[in-house]
């Protein structure tokens, strides 16, 4: 999927988990903010992406390194984040990481829904996708998927 949608399904993410599913947030800002920064940061491995085009040098070596859709869209990286913010030791620490985790888990659940699938396993080579699949960049597919995104966000705060 495309970073507009990445973002969005981060805001419906960080929406639905604290209205649905009562997930308690005490620094808002810092949540809605670490979800978005979520959403998008698994792309860091394409240097064409919006975080990618942030830090050039970084996204080309883990693109060399590991290829797009690997290791930053995999339960590894998931495990690394939560280890990585576990040593926050700010205020708002927790609400970072629950946000960013929101983030992260929302990016891999769009990716999943493209013919190519993500490799949640990494190092295991196994494309893992939804049965119904859009293509990134689909004008129709990328729009519903947003739409329903929309709808469900706006649903779970009425
Ligand atoms: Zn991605």
């Amino acid at each position: 999927m495309k970073g507009p949608t990445h973002i969005l399904g981060g805001l419906a993410a960080a929406t639905i988990s604290t209205q649905l599913f009562d997930v308690h947030v005490q620094e808002t800002l810092y949540f809605y903010s670490a979800a978005l920064f979520g959403s998008v940061i698994p792309d860091i491995c394409h240097p064409k992406s919006m975080v990618g085009r942030m830090v050039p040098f970084i996204s080309h070596f883990l693109l060399r390194i590991f290829g797009h859709r690997s290791v930053t869209h995999s339960l590894l990286f998931l495990f690394l984040i939560t280890w990585l913010t576990n040593l926050l030791m700010i205020n708002g620490a927790a609400d970072i990481q629950a946000g960013l985790l929101i983030g992260i888990v929302s990016h891999l659940i769009l990716d999943a829904m493209t013919p190519r699938g993500i490799r949640l396993l990494y190092p295991i080579k196994m494309s893992v996708r939804f049965p119904f699949t859009t293509k990134t960049g689909s004008v129709i597919g990328e729009t519903f998927v947003c739409v329903v995104l929309l709808t469900f966000t706006i649903l779970s705060i009425l």
